[in-house]
């Protein structure tokens, strides 16, 4: 479907003001995900407001005093994979790494990851574990949603039309942190299964994410609650009976599908090895 105009606003107010003029217009960012669905005929694009050119979107602010990390939509995998992103949230930069390939990581923006909201998306269970805050902005206004809250579905978010998600605001912590994927090969994959686990030392716990194993990015209380209760912060000490109850509580926390890059079985079974796999590198010792 032909589109009926490119607008290419420069400052955020000018492109809350494209989308509050047209709100059903289509977001471009960097277009890795957006291009391959035009192409191939599963979306039509009516205007399109392209927002890889907005300044106040492609920086970041590191935040000491708050222990945070904001990044605007703009930023891509790129820059996340590198210092000094890469730094504070290991686990997103891991993430990154593991996205398509370089030509895409310079594309494709944290943004981007978020507006196609796909449980299959790369950054998305590191921004569950972390509980990010997912900044959005319309003419009318400003919100802040959990990462919880935003992605509501499959490919569907809270955002509403005229809205564009200007950021996402990650908590910067001391503890391990991890992202690892099963897909059908080594690089530019789709994964089958994905897992993200965060040592928050402070609390003294852990927050797993799971990815592509269910319509969401889902979190797995019961495997959080119980390496709270039996795991040992201090020496980095977990025993192997309490490992192999984390890997059959992710499992079981999981819902997913058969489909064309996976049945369920092989899924769950994966997402625990996953899972498991991670706690061992979170708690080294015996
Ligand atoms: C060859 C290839 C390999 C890939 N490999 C991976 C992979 O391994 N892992 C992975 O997770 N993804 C992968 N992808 C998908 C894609 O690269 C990512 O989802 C990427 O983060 C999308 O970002 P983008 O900036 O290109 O988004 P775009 O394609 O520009 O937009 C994606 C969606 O988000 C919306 N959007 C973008 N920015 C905003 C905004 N600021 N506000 C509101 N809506 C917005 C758009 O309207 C669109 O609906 C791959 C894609 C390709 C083509």
């Amino acid at each position: 479907m032909p589109t009926t105009s490119v607008t290419v606003p420069r400052t955020l107010s000018d492109a809350l003001r494209v989308l509050a003029d047209s709100p059903d217009a289509t977001v471009l960012a960097g277009g890795t995900d957006l291009m391959v669905e035009l192409n191939s005929g599963h979306r039509g694009a009516t205007d399109v407001v392209v927002v890889n050119r907005i300044g106040e979107l492609c920086t970041w602010q590191h935040n000491p005093q708050l222990g945070t990390l904001h990044l605007g939509a703009g930023i891509t995998y790129s820059e996340i994979e590198q210092s000094p992103i890469a730094g504070w949230v290991p686990a997103l930069a891991q993430a990154a790494r593991t996205v398509g390939s370089p030509q895409i990581r310079h594309a494709a923006t944290i943004g981007g990851n978020l507006g196609t909201c796909s449980p299959a998306g790369d950054g998305l269970p590191v921004l569950c574990a972390l509980e990010a805050q997912i900044h959005l902005a319309s003419a009318a206004g400003e919100r802040t949603l959990p990462f919880a809250d935003f992605m509501v579905g499959p490919k569907r978010t809270a955002r509403v039309p005229g809205e564009l998600i200007t950021g996402v605001t990650v908590p910067v912590l001391p503890g391990w942190q991890g992202y690892s994927k099963v897909g059908v090969r080594n690089a530019m994959v789709i994964a089958v299964a994905s897992s993200a686990l965060v040592v928050d030392q402070e609390q003294q716990g852990v927050r797993l994410a799971l990815g592509s194993v269910g319509p969401v990015i889902l979190r797995c209380p019961e495997a959080e609650a119980l390496v709270a209760a039996e795991g040992d912060f201090q020496s980095s000490r977990i025993r192997s009976t309490v490992v192999a109850q984390f890997a059959e509580l992710a499992r079981r926390a999981a819902r997913p599908i058969d489909d064309h890059r996976s049945t369920a079985e092989y899924r769950r079974h994966a997402v625990g090895i996953l899972a498991a796999r991670q706690l061992r590198r979170a708690f080294p010792n015996e």
